[in-house]
């Protein structure tokens, strides 16, 4: 049994797999809407991005063991790119 007598948590989760964090999710979500446009990947780069953080044993309920972030926030910046050495996936490039 797990404190609260929950569930085992899932320690490969992005925030929007996991019901019993809808509300911070939800405060995420809300937090990735102010990235503006211009400053925003592509939706088939924010898939790739969160597949390879999926599948990444530095993934913790959300947040990237390396660099605290929450992915699913991260993954969204055009700019940014995984911490890991080598990294996992990078920055978004113009053409
Ligand atoms: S190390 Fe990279 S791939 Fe792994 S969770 Fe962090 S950002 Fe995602």
């Amino acid at each position: 049994m797990f404190p609260g007598g929950g569930k085992k948590p899932c320690l490969r989760c992005l925030l929007q797999d996991m019901p019993e964090e809808a509300v911070l999710a939800q405060s995420l979500r809300e937090l990735i809407a102010l990235i503006p446009p211009e400053d925003r990947a592509a939706e088939e780069t924010v898939r790739k991005r969160l597949a390879a953080c999926r599948a990444c044993g530095h993934l913790g309920r959300g947040t990237c063991g390396l660099c605290g972030c929450y992915v699913e926030h991260r993954a969204e910046k055009k700019r940014a790119d995984c911490p890991d050495l080598p990294s996992r996936w990078r920055p978004e490039t113009a053409g």
